[in-house]
């Protein structure tokens, strides 16, 4: 979507200590196939703070119905994660000159995560303003975009597939088979499913995994 409004993309992505590595090798295809001018791959060990079923030995929650992944924030929450990416992110901006920071947050079909509503971003936004030298010496005023956030999964989709993207690139499984397959059980492989199932658009991600789940 920034693409399609002729931003000059710089990704930022992060290994922060994840179960699995297989999303950081999506957002490097992606990265490339999104024709970026940069993309950094930040490390960060969450993992020494945990507190989540993503950095520390909590089981991610399998199975779920939807409306029970809607009730309450899940154990898959990381501790103030989009705060901390979203601090590099600003830094970044700080260096290349760039007022404008793109997040992809959703706040519907979702898990109820503080850090993705519309409030903590305004907030956000309005501290990093008061945050870098570029802000107080009134050379960058930042924004921060989240053009996902009160879009369903199935309008996500269909914006993605009328901007091109190839969903066979991108990955949402919080817990990978070991043969780096989703696992087609955990609240984000359910909701992205039921997305595509909703889009009427079969997922071009789910087809290599069938085999594999007859294992599970
Ligand atoms: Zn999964």
């Amino acid at each position: 979507m920034a693409r399609d409004e002729a931003y000059e993309l710089h990704a930022l992505t992060f290994r922060y200590g994840q179960r699995h590595a297989r999303e950081v090798e999506s957002a490097k295809r992606l990265a490339t196939a999104l024709g970026a001018a940069g993309h950094k791959v930040i490390d960060l060990d969450l993992r020494q703070i945990g507190g989540s079923a993503l950095t520390a030995q909590i089981p991610v929650p399998k199975d779920r119905g939807v409306e029970e992944i809607g009730a309450g924030i899940p154990v898959t929450y990381v501790p103030a994660r989009n705060t901390i990416f979203l601090s590099y992110a600003l830094a970044w901006a700080e260096v290349l000159g760039s007022e404008d920071i793109f997040l992809g947050v959703n706040a519907l079909d979702y898990s109820g995560y503080p850090d993705c509503r519309q409030e903590y971003v305004a907030a956000f936004e309005r501290m990093a303003n008061l945050a870098t030298k570029a802000g107080v010496e009134g050379r960058l005023a930042l924004t921060i975009h989240t053009p996902l956030i009160h879009l369903t999964k199935a309008q996500i989709i269909q914006r993605g597939v009328a901007l091109g993207v190839d969903f066979a690139l991108t990955w949402s499984c919080y817990d990978p088979t070991p043969h780096g397959h989703p696992c087609r059980a955990c609240d984000s492989c359910i909701l992205r499913e039921k997305g595509f199932a909703e889009a009427g658009i079969p997922d071009p991600g789910s087809l290599s995994s069938r085999s594999d789940t007859s294992v599970r």
